[in-house]
């Protein structure tokens, strides 16, 4: 086994996935995740080394703290051969605010600063910190060597004219009130695996990353730098997602709020847990349950329409921001990865700017990088999502650097 290992956490509000990576040789040992559904607290491990699966389930396990300590006595209990070659810890963290560009060993400063964004992305940040606090605590040894990769980071290039909203100007220098964007990780990751397989260096690659999952986002990427991205402030912004309603006239809060009498608070739950598809369909956030019900159920059809309508304008909305030369269209999260149905839809609206698909390659779901695009259109690819092996990577790196 390879001595230099790194865990890596990535911590939702509603779940904890954790990973254990060699960073080098891209190899993943331990994959896990723990969930709370209703009442029962469940966690599976596996171990692709011994090719074994561990199952466990708990009664519901109260706080997010407890649940992460639960993580690290399992690990330290029944994984310590590989803990003990673990050298640092890297944390996904979503909001980085105005301060964080990059992955940066964790201090109090660090600390302070994660918490500054907090107000960004009250339903992450804060997981992230009491994580980083156990891990702190449980690994004294790894100490010095927790690390903080941002999903805002990528999006730090974005120019002026992207990231400023037309609202008085003081709202950006006075309260940091401004796009950061999200899903950088993983966005950035695609940048890097588009320049192999299509064999062009990051610095001359034009492409839009589409990550469609749960939450989903599209970055235009120019010279394998992040140019627009579609979530703004926070991750509520852009394309219509799960649950979010991405892109609305701001109106429609002031009306709620004014002439139907509803709290602010009640809107922001609406907005963020009660819209998106769900919210167009009354029937599901899964868009698998969409997808099933898509020819008998008008609602189905019509927000899976919607939102495969957002995603094309948006597209054609970036080809204009690549200069020129759009090298490829890349689908990568949990529907761009499994839905060809979406995918069709999107790319049958692409035409005029010379996407056309393969029908049948969009037909296969291998879970590996496949282009699914006919001869005579730019390429088109599908790209499993990854953000652990840039979290592992970026971990790595720092703390290579800070013992030297
Ligand atoms: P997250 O944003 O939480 O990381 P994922 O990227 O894993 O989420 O995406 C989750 C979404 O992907 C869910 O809405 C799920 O329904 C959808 N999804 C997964 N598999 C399929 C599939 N085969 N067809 C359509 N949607 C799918």
């Amino acid at each position: 086994m390879t001595k230099e290992l790194i865990l890596v956490l990535n911590c939702g509000s509603s779940s904890v996935k954790f990973s254990i990576i060699d960073p080098i040789k891209e190899v993943t040992y331990i994959d896990g995740i723990v969930e709370t559904v209703n009442s029962v607290t469940s966690l599976i491990i596996k171990n692709f080394i011994k090719n074994k699966k561990l199952f466990k389930k708990f009664d519901k396990v109260e706080s997010y703290k407890k649940l992460i300590i639960l993580i690290f006595d399992i690990l330290i209990d029944q994984y310590k051969n590989y803990l003990n070659n673990v050298i640092g810890i890297g944390h996904r963290v979503v909001h980085g605010g105005e301060y964080l560009k990059k992955s940066m060993i964790i201090n109090s400063f660090i600390l302070s600063k994660i918490q500054e964004s907090s107000i960004f992305a009250p339903l992450h940040n804060p997981f992230h910190l009491l994580a980083i606090n156990v891990a702190l605590k449980k690994i004294l040894k790894l100490k010095n060597f927790n690390v903080a990769v941002f999903d805002t980071a990528f999006h730090h290039t974005l120019p002026k004219e992207s990231f400023l909203y037309a609202i008085p100007y003081h709202f950006y220098t006075d309260y940091s009130i401004r796009r950061y964007g999200a899903h950088g990780i993983n966005h950035f990751y695609i940048t890097k695996q588009s320049s192999i397989f299509l064999k062009k260096p990051i610095f001359k690659l034009n492409i839009i990353s589409c990550h469609l999952g749960s939450g989903s986002s599209i970055t235009a990427i120019v010279n394998g730098k992040s140019v627009d991205t579609s979530m703004g402030l926070t991750p509520l912004e852009g394309l219509v997602m799960g649950t979010r309603c991405g892109d609305i006239d701001p109106s429609i809060i002031f009306y709620m709020v004014k002439k139907l009498g509803i709290s602010i608070d009640k809107v922001q739950k609406i907005l963020t847990e009660n819209s998106g598809v769900l919210g167009i369909s009354s029937i599901s956030n899964d868009f698998r349950k969409l997808e099933e019900k898509y020819n008998i159920n008008k609602k189905a059809k019509l927000s899976i329409d919607i939102f495969c309508r957002r995603v094309s304008k948006y597209i054609c909305g970036y080809s204009s921001l690549m200069c020129g030369r759009l090298d490829a269209i890349i689908f990568t999260g949990g529907i761009g990865e499994n839905s060809s149905l979406i995918r069709y839809k999107i790319i049958n609206k692409l035409s005029l700017i010379g996407c056309f698909l393969d029908i049948d390659k969009n037909l296969k779901n291998n879970k590996k990088i496949m282009f699914i695009n006919s001869i005579k259109s730019i390429p088109i690819l599908v790209i499993p999502a990854n953000e652990n092996q840039i979290i592992a990577k970026e971990t790595y790196d720092l703390v290579k650097k800070s013992i030297l």
